[in-house]
């Protein structure tokens, strides 16, 4: 297996919540909460295999969809013609989307 190679160019794989945390990313141990194993912690797996992926692969398909839920996000705040304070550092998250699978 080459890893290294020029073809960096990988394919977005559609993830699919983990079966296992329940795209939780963490496991309720005895006393505490530990990470997933079966998805390394990040509540998302391969959807096609349903196996958990390669660290480095998980965090290329996570960043490249975080990059595109974030330029969707702007995408719509442009497209509605609200807040340009963007830059602002207002410090108000509150309408990003916040992954907490309920
Ligand atoms: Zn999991």
């Amino acid at each position: 297996m080459k890893r290294h190679g020029p073809d960096f160019q990988k394919q977005t794989r559609p993830l699919a919540p983990c079966g296992r945390c329940r795209g939780q990313g963490v496991v309720k141990g005895l006393f505490y909460e530990m990470p997933c194993e079966g998805c390394h912690g990040s509540g998302f797996v391969d959807a096609a295999t349903g196996e958990r992926l390669e660290i480095e692969e998980l965090v290329l398909q996570l960043g490249r969809s975080l990059r595109l839920e974030r330029q969707q996000a702007a995408n719509r705040s442009a497209q509605a013609g609200a807040e340009r304070d963007y830059r602002g550092g207002s410090g108000r998250h509150g309408l990003r989307g916040h992954w907490t699978g309920d």
